[in-house]
């Protein structure tokens, strides 16, 4: 008979429609889902059960981080004072001299942090293919299967070097028919559609001042024909407004949409220069919004307009961002980000710890179209949950644990489930990623 698993004696927050919490209850699963959520201790089982002890934690679904660069995690703390662009320009020739083992070195490790925080479902939006470098896409892959989180591994490229009047310097981007071609082949390699999947792709040109208008339209097309999402980045500065309006007289969504980037199929990173119509734009197309919101502090993008997104219906969910941009990688602590940064400019309604909770789960598998799988913990639904333990100087005697979680320090993480397995982390993934940072930096001094 399948062994269960039983999670109880702490606090649940279940995050599904209704609101469901239980100062004290449990949580039953089976294989890899949820069969029953409850208060007090489970109900005796019928057949053999591995009891997982919450007392004194805090179970809530795992986290699902929508937007990631998990290579960055061997080039964090570079151009540490700058805008987008500036920061940009000094790292692309870093990264231009990454390969397979660097790029597998540094996902483990990020996705390791995001264990660490939390975090089950990582999309990672890949973009730098050095040609020399090997099979990186595929290695970020292998680290998300040696990690045991869920990944949404998104195939992105670059077709728009300097000389067609881009941002990256010609080394780091591809031939368009290239792009195409290996987005085509790591559908076909690696996207599993299945409900209980571990691995998804989605197609995902990186942002307009890098990438043609060519590339964007034939890449929709491709994901549209193969029945994947589609995610990149949109509306992130200033400074990639004005060269939308001068290049194209668009904004960054106006271009969006004359591209075939609207949709309910499309979940854009950062969002944060988006005008009422803009806001209502998305909304009524499902077009969902990564908020970054500790990247867009990092480079001084701006705050991005959630409680407006919220309001009109749009999908919203959290993202680490890459940890160029975000050196601390930690997708729980977004959720503190992004309250402080909504209360700050909205005023102190503007977003509630339920809601700050709300968006690192159910917000994230929304924008992930994976709503009826992940992100509450419900019967039926997989089984990540993370438990969190409260206790000791950080958190003993706050009322309320979801404060607690928010607001307060960053609980650890006692025990993270993915899919009913519990996440371990793994040896060696420090000295790999010391051994990788090492080596990207020597290469580019010499
Ligand atoms: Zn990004």
């Amino acid at each position: 008979m399948a062994e269960r698993i039983v999670v109880e004696g702490g606090s649940v927050v279940a995050v599904d429609d209704a609101g469901t919490e239980h100062a004290e209850g449990h949580v039953v699963i089976e294989g890899d889902r949820i069969v029953s959520v409850g208060p007090g201790s489970a109900p005796p089982q019928d057949v053999p059960v591995r009891r997982i002890d919450a007392t004194g934690c805090l179970v809530t679904p795992g986290l699902i981080n929508t937007h990631h660069h998990l290579y960055q995690w061997a080039t964090r703390g570079y151009a540490a004072d700058s805008t987008l662009f500036e920061w940009l320009t000094e790292l692309y020739p870093v990264w231009a001299r990454m390969d397979a083992e660097s790029v597998h070195a540094a996902a483990s490790a990020g996705l390791a942090q995001l264990a660490r925080s939390g975090c089950t479902t990582a999309a990672d939006h890949h973009y730098v293919f050095p040609r020399e470098g090997g099979d990186v896409f595929g290695a970020v892959v292998a680290a998300a299967e040696r990690t045991g989180l869920r990944l949404h591994a998104v195939r992105g490229s670059m077709d728009r070097g300097r000389s067609r009047g881009g941002l990256p310097p010609d080394s780091v981007v591809e031939d368009r028919d290239a792009a195409l071609a290996a987005t085509q082949r790591a559908i076909d390699d690696f996207h599993d559609p299945a409900p209980n999947s571990r691995v998804r792709v989605a197609v995902g040109p990186c942002s307009p001042f890098s990438v043609s208008a060519e590339l964007m339209r034939e890449a929709a097309e491709l994901a549209r024909r193969n029945g994947v999402r589609l995610h990149t980045h949109l509306a992130e500065t200033t400074d990639e407004a004005e060269q939308c309006r001068a290049e194209f007289g668009r904004t960054p969504v106006e271009y969006a949409e004359d591209v075939g980037w609207l949709g309910p199929d499309v979940w854009l990173a950062h969002a944060v220069h988006l005008s009422p119509a803009e806001i209502r734009a998305l909304a009524a197309t499902g077009t969902g919004a990564a908020h970054c919101p500790s990247s867009n502090g990092r480079l001084g993008a701006g705050i991005a307009p959630v409680r407006g997104l919220l309001e009109a219906g749009a999908p919203v969910g959290l993202g680490v961002d890459g940890v160029a941009s975000n050196e601390s990688g930690g997708l729980g602590e977004e959720m503190r980000q992004a309250l402080l940064l909504a209360r700050a400019t909205g005023g102190p309604r503007a977003m509630s710890v339920r809601e700050a909770l709300w968006l690192a789960t159910r917000g994230g598998a929304r924008c992930l179209g994976r709503e009826d799988e992940i992100g509450s913990l419900e019967p039926g639904k997989l089984a990540d949950v993370a438990v969190w333990r409260l206790g000791g100087l950080d958190h003993t005697g706050i009322a309320d644990p979801v404060a607690a979680l928010v607001l307060g320090r960053l609980p650890q993480v006692e025990t993270l489930l993915c899919g009913g397995i519990e996440v371990i982390e793994q040896d060696n993934v420090v000295e790999e990623l010391d051994r990788a940072s090492a080596r990207l930096r020597l290469v580019e001094v010499s």
